[in-house]
């Protein structure tokens, strides 16, 4: 598809990198049968097909209007569609850029701008969100409902391990789930430790970018980018062997650094070396020997079910598909069956937020497909989506590295 881009853009970045995605779609329209939005709202424009040629049609138009805008906003950046896609068009990248491009042209009302600054302000910075985070959970009670359903309980973090070995893993500690779950990086802590390996954060490290870039804010983004790479240079010059991540949304953005820090002279060799440490927790221990670990832990009996959502950013967007199944497998775990695994839960970064109605109904949905088995347990690989579902859910909703970390734990 050949895409005649409007004079507007013509001093504009990225713009090749659009036409060229543009250019690798055939119109199939196979990726429309995977993607949660046109599965809910059955509009072409709210599909991968019709936002492709919406953005199209804007970058040659360099005009968008308030109603093509809506069908961009309601696209949940899932990248179902991608996974889908036979012919490779990468709709993320085709999104960020778009999205960003209509900031500029077609202002937002005053009441999206206030909550879309404050987002951006407040979740990325991990001091002001766990301040905020400690205000919510201390006077949940007063709080409406509405509000009250958003604040997650609290959480405590069981020891980090005290030992130190030769091998080294660096941890992303991110910036909402070290206050919302800070048991998470300890847990994996634990469970590295018991393989010989140090998980390490560094404390000059913070949000992954994703926040700011997916909103639209890309220089921000690429500036917190920037200090993280700053922040774990000198333990990967000094041999960390992998950059480890337990959230699965920050896993996806920080193995994107090289792709969006391609053309920084300072930064592009450094993000590509982030980039390639980048790996989530499942695959780090699939690539560790675990046959003493999973010996220690065997029990005689084993009934509980625990069913796993697969974060869209584990499958679609890093590629992870079935890794960390396969570590619960190895360690016994009984998996409860569940359906639609591809299909988001509706978390999405702000999406819950900024689209609540259809998040509330993806939501929804999740839920009943992750408890069609009876599952005593929830567990997943991100965040966002264990805040998300734990605001519906009847049964806990963990991170799964801390269902191994308890079976270590209980039998040492
Ligand atoms: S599946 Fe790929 S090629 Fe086909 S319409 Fe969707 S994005 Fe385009
Ligand atoms: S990213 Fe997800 S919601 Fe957006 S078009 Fe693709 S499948 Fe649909």
């Amino acid at each position: 598809m050949h895409t005649n881009i409007h004079q507007v853009f013509a001093k504009t970045g990225q713009l090749a990198e659009a036409k060229e995605i543009i250019s690798n779609c055939v119109h199939c329209g196979f990726c429309t049968a995977t993607c949660p939005t046109y599965q809910e709202l059955k509009d072409e424009r709210d599909g991968p097909r019709g936002r492709i040629y919406l953005i199209k049609q804007f970058l040659e138009t360099g005009s968008l209007t308030q109603k093509s805008r809506v069908h961009l906003d309601r696209c949940l950046t899932c990248r179902s569609c991608e996974t889908t896609c036979p012919s490779g068009v990468k709709y993320g990248r085709l999104i960020d850029i778009g999205r960003e491009l209509s900031e500029q042209v077609l202002p937002r009302s005053m009441a999206e701008k206030i909550i879309r600054w404050s987002l951006a302000r407040a979740l990325p910075n991990a001091q002001l969100f766990s301040a905020l985070l400690f205000l919510g959970q201390t006077f949940k009670p007063l709080l409406p409902q509405v509000l009250k359903n958003k604040i997650p309980k609290k959480r405590k973090a069981s020891p980090w391990p005290a030992n130190s070995h030769t091998r080294v893993m660096l941890a992303l500690a991110g910036c909402a789930q070290s206050s919302a779950a800070p048991n998470t990086n300890a847990a994996a802590a634990r469970v590295l430790d018991a393989l010989g390996i140090t998980l390490v954060e560094v404390s000059k490290a913070g949000c992954c970018g994703a926040v700011n870039y997916h909103l639209s804010e890309h220089e921000k983004g690429l500036a917190a980018m920037r200090n993280n790479i700053d922040a774990w240079w000198p333990a990967i010059e000094a041999g960390a062997e992998a950059l480890v991540v337990t959230a699965s949304g920050c896993g996806a953005m920080v193995q994107e650094y090289a792709c969006l820090l391609k053309d920084d002279v300072e930064y592009a060799k450094k993000a590509e070396k982030v980039s390639q440490l980048a790996v989530d927790i499942s695959q780090v221990l699939l690539n560790e020997d675990l046959s003493q670990l999973v010996a220690q832990t065997q029990v005689a009996e084993n009934t509980e079910k625990v069913a796993f959502h697969c974060p869209c950013t584990l499958q679609h967007a890093m590629g992870q598909s079935g890794a960390v199944e396969k570590v619960l497998a190895k360690f016994g775990v009984n998996l409860a069956k569940t359906s639609d695994k591809h299909l988001c839960c509706g978390s999405a970064g702000t999406y819950s937020i900024l689209q609540p109605k259809l998040s509330k109904t993806l939501l929804a949905n999740k839920i009943s497909a992750l408890t069609e088995d009876k599952p005593s347990r929830i567990v997943t690989a991100n965040i966002g989506c264990q805040l998300h579902i734990d605001t519906a859910a009847k049964v806990p909703v963990d991170h799964w590295i801390e269902l191994i970390d308890e079976k270590i734990t209980a039998n040492t």
